[in-house]
């Protein structure tokens, strides 16, 4: 009977149970260099200038400075400082389809307002719009960092970066004590978690300028301050790109220390298992191209998003340099052939909250790469489905190595719970056969989230063995 249990049930293997001490220490030395990635780039901004450096020193080059292309170029381009395509030239040639991963780099966060400064009770404030699905009530009383660029009229742009230092400043949203904060008088319940949008305010000074004759001194020692270390006036923060993120490090977690607490796992680590398996997938036949998208945590609306027409330019720059024409119909048609995989974050199943799924068909935390069939909502709503066939493709392409571990599931959530999409959606309207597949996060959307060392060490080895073989 044991034998056909274990021919016939399906095996859900934890990471650890399965992988020899080798492989433990490599997802351990892997997570080393995450944390760093983590701790360098906090911003879409940041973590496109932290890519190209990486893929730099890996040989890739701009594309903007070559002429030709063959097989094991590798090259980049950047999409207005926010999102970045990478390929390296397969042996196939690209009519015959690429091999795609895709991840988007931008997390949610606080972005300031165009007039985010003001005064009261001679504190100042930085008034601020949130952006992605946050839960309100995590955000105050946290550490916060600012980091952004502010453009001035006369072209000069100025990066800023405050509260990662040790000995930086960093900034805090209010929250009121627990002992006014009650439903109705003594006695009754905290309210505690009501807090509104406009309540995400800044606590940035509180010491007035000393002419006595002025308004608002507290409000104009900030504006000093900037002007005096910036150049920046108050009219110039309606040109810039703010935002406030939490300020904490990428830290273990854990006595074991087997995960990682930090902002934005959603989705630099899949950003980063999948460059670095691109990096590492020097066996190819197929075209391979990383992407590193923006915009997906408010709909993947805009230029730099998933849904922009940039991965076309790209694909067209791609078939140019090879010697094609790079014609919108030859572009499609190299879609018609690919195979893609969203690389994206999942919830992982919370003990706390166990409810919330059907836990026959929920991700695990420490499970593997966290591979779904359909994301979306109700019904079915709002994401692609990965047909069987391609399934079944990339199960035979992960068993080659024994190391790849990985769990199936279908939808977030449990049927009519909620649920959330992902950019795949984007890819298989571009008639590109698609999957999601990522990591599955305790905390996901909190300022500091959860991730296994191990999930994050199976998606890069799933995504380097999708390079090379899909
Ligand atoms: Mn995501
Ligand atoms: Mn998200």
């Amino acid at each position: 009977m044991k034998d056909l249990e274990k021919k016939l049930l399906k095996q859900n293997k934890n990471c650890w149970e399965q992988w020899n001490e080798n492989t433990k220490k490599n997802a351990f030395s892997f997570a080393e260099k995450y944390k760093l990635f983590l701790n360098s780039a906090k911003t879409e901004r940041e973590v496109v200038k932290e890519s190209i450096k990486i893929a730099e020193t890996n040989g890739f080059v701009n594309i903007k400075k070559i002429k030709s292309l063959r097989p094991g170029s590798k090259v980049y381009a950047i999409n207005r400082e926010r999102s970045l395509f990478l390929a390296r030239l397969g042996r196939d040639k690209l009519q015959n389809g690429v091999n795609l991963i895709m991840s988007h780099i931008d997390s949610p966060r606080l972005d300031f307002k165009v007039s985010p400064l003001y005064e009261d009770e001679n504190i100042a404030f930085f008034k601020t719009h949130y952006y992605g699905g946050i839960k309100k009530y995590q955000w105050p009383t946290i550490a916060l960092a600012l980091h952004g660029t502010i453009y001035l009229k006369n072209g000069k742009k100025c990066d800023i970066v405050i509260g990662e230092d040790d000995d930086d400043p960093i900034f805090m949203i209010t929250d009121l004590l627990p002992h006014l904060d009650r439903e109705g008088g003594p006695g009754t319940k905290i309210r505690g978690r009501d807090v509104k949008g406009e309540d995400l305010n800044l606590v940035v000074a509180s010491m007035p300028i000393k002419d006595k004759k002025i308004k608002e001194r507290v409000k104009l020692f900030v504006l000093n301050y900037l002007y005096e270390k910036y150049g920046i006036k108050e009219e110039d923060l309606s040109s810039a790109d703010l935002e406030a993120v939490p300020s904490e490090k990428a830290r273990d977690l854990g006595f074991d220390r087997s995960m990682i607490s930090a902002y934005g796992h959603d989705d630099r680590i899949c950003a980063y298992a999948s460059l670095k398996a691109l990096f590492d997938a020097k066996q190819f036949t197929k075209t391979q191209i990383c992407i590193l998208i923006d915009r997906e945590e408010i709909g993947s609306d805009g230029n730099t998003s998933a849904k922009s027409i940039f991965l076309e330019i790209f694909i067209s720059d791609l078939l140019k340099l090879s010697g094609k024409k790079g014609s919108l119909d030859e572009v499609y048609r190299v879609f018609s052939s690919s195979h893609g995989i969203s690389a994206d974050v999942t919830a992982a199943v919370d003990p706390d909250y166990k409810d919330v799924h059907d836990l026959r068909n929920a991700c695990r935390l420490g499970y593997g790469l966290a591979i779904e069939k359909y994301t979306g909502s109700g019904g079915k709503y709002f994401t692609s489905e990965a047909s069987g066939r391609f399934l079944a493709k990339l199960k035979s392409i992960f068993s080659s190595n024994k190391n790849i571990i990985y769990q199936i599931s279908g939808g977030l959530g449990k049927v009519d719970q909620g649920g959330g999409g992902t950019i795949a959606k984007y890819m298989a309207n571009r008639n590109i056969e698609m999957v999601d597949a990522g990591v599955a996060l305790l905390n996901m959307h909190a300022p500091l989230e959860i991730a296994s060392k191990a999930d994050l060490y199976s998606a890069y080895l799933a995504y380097k063995e999708f390079f090379i073989k899909a």
